[in-house]
């Protein structure tokens, strides 16, 4: 059998069984390598994506306002611009108030979704540590915006901390796994941060009853084959309800500044095995995969994303929040950019739709 047959095999595989064992996602991972030339087996697996995704949500996409509220942050992740070593990276805290502004412009321009994000930051917030602070802010939007979820993307936490947040009223967590393979871990992190704890969180934040979300950067240094077989093997195993992957793209101020970034057609690839393997969960169109393809965005929906996550941040911090370079969108205001990607998902044939966008078999609490 040819190259190409084997490809299409395997995906036909994945779509009809939503599971490859390890070899055969390897298989499927380098052989599409080696076809380097040919895409033929992208646009079949970006098709077949987009069929499964239309199939459980139709052309609707949801949308998620990312409030970025901290760029402090106590790790030193290898890729990241908010890394702690940074010394050029600008600081900055979000107050509460400044929080539910975004909130209330947010609400008004349709969004019911709104995701908390920032570097591991202790705080202090005033007279409170960052977890309580936390705490404190989820249940300030819980009650002023009832029928509104809240994503927390704050990193790693004990299970008690995460049960405190829970018990606020945030029902979603993203917390990126970034590989599952201990050796690549090792490598684009310090040795305080280890990816059994990474995992542990994760289990913890499903057990808790979390929405919870994964995933991982395309194209990390040393990322292979291999890696990556190993990160769908983990994300099937865990079943998260969200998966978030977008190209890694360098940072000037970091250890990987002079490192290639992922490609917008590995990370599509990924992006549509993803779909195959769960058809029903939620999967943005990242940002990331925004900043090294103009049209970025609306080609991650076509090759099966269902989500959009446009910054709801103070246009003021927005090139603060610098976790990597030329990140798109910090120029313009919530309404713009809320304009833009309505139009953005129109000229494709979707359509941004008022709704929290829970996961189809997630059990509401509210
Ligand atoms: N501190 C939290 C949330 C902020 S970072 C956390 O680490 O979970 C959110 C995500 O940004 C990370 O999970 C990582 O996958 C991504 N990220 C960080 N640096 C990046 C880079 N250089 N290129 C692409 N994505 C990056
Ligand atoms: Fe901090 Fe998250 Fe960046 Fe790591 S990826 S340095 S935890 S903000």
């Amino acid at each position: 059998m040819n190259e190409e047959n084997i490809l299409v095999e395997l995906t036909e595989k994945l779509k009809s069984t939503q599971h490859l064992d390890k070899d055969e996602w390897i298989s499927l991972f380098d052989g599409r390598k080696k076809d380097q030339g040919n895409r033929d087996i992208d646009d079949y697996i970006g098709m077949t994506a987009r069929e499964i995704s239309v199939e459980h949500f139709g052309h609707d996409v949801y949308t998620r306002g990312l409030i970025e509220f901290t760029s402090f942050c106590r790790n030193d992740c290898y890729y990241c611009g908010l890394r702690s070593s940074n010394k050029n990276a600008e600081r900055y805290r979000l107050t509460k108030d400044q929080i539910l502004e975004c909130c209330r412009q947010g609400y008004d321009l349709g969004f019911r979704t709104f995701v908390l994000q920032g570097g591991e930051d202790p705080g202090p917030f005033g007279n409170m540590t960052g977890d309580e602070w936390i705490t404190d802010t989820v249940r300030s939007i819980r009650s002023g915006w009832p029928d509104c979820a809240v994503t927390l993307s704050v990193g790693e936490r004990s299970r008690d901390i995460y049960q405190k947040f829970f018990d606020a009223g945030a029902e979603r967590f993203l917390l990126r796994h970034e590989t599952a393979d201990p050796a690549h871990y090792r490598s684009l992190h310090p040795a305080s941060l280890s990816l059994e704890n990474r995992l542990r969180c994760l289990r913890d934040l499903k057990d808790i009853g979390y929405q919870t979300g994964t995933g991982f950067m395309v194209g990390s240094p040393g990322q292979n084959s291999e890696c990556l077989a190993e990160d769908m093997l983990f994300i099937e195993e865990l079943q998260p309800e969200m998966i978030g992957i977008g190209p890694f793209v360098p940072h000037h101020d970091t250890p990987f500044a002079r490192e290639s970034a992922g490609t917008a057609e590995d990370t599509l690839f990924c992006l549509s095995a993803l779909r195959l393997m769960m058809p029903d969960a939620l999967i943005p169109a990242t940002t990331a995969l925004g900043t090294i393809l103009p049209d970025g965005r609306e080609r991650g929906i076509l090759a099966g994303a269902n989500v959009i996550m446009p910054n709801l941040s103070p246009v003021s911090v927005r090139k603060k929040y610098e976790l990597y370079d030329n990140k798109i969108c910090t120029g313009e205001e919530a309404a713009e950019c809320r304009g833009c990607l309505e139009r953005r998902m129109m000229s494709i044939g979707y359509s941004i739709v008022v709704s929290r966008g829970d996961h189809p078999r997630a059990g509401r609490r509210y």
